[in-house]
């Protein structure tokens, strides 16, 4: 195995190991697409799942921040991958600047608390 260096852009470890285990319980490579913090799988699922892989399932789902289970057949997940305030300006972490582009925010959407700090993007997206 190659050793991953450097920061990754396509998406999150707990990203890459929710799609492993979708992958492994479908038989399918879900769709992985990423948009700022907030990286989205879906998976088509078999027509039929046994009572364990169902269970799998939403064991799967359940580590997940939102995710659900669309009626054309396919389990979708949505992992945040927040940043650490630390790293923010301080009018990022006071919720006047966005998080992810840093521009002065207007209408913005709640990301959510990491060690007790709020974070705000600009909505619907920038
Ligand atoms: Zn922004």
């Amino acid at each position: 195995m190659e050793p991953t260096a450097g920061p990754r852009h396509s998406s999150s470890p707990r990203a890459e190991s929710l799609a492993a285990r979708l992958a492994a319980l479908t038989g399918r490579q879900p769709r992985v697409s990423v948009d700022g913090c907030r990286t989205r799988i879906e998976a088509d699922l078999p027509p039929q799942l046994t009572n364990t892989q169902c269970r799998m399932l939403y064991l799967a789902l359940a580590d997940t921040d939102h995710c659900g289970i669309h009626s054309d057949g396919y389990a979708w997940a949505e992992l945040l991958d927040l940043p650490d305030p630390a790293r923010l300006t301080a009018d990022q972490r006071a919720g006047y600047a966005c998080t992810l582009c840093g521009l002065t925010l207007y209408t913005s959407r709640f990301l959510g608390t990491v060690n007790g700090v709020q974070l705000w993007a600009c909505s619907p997206a920038c």
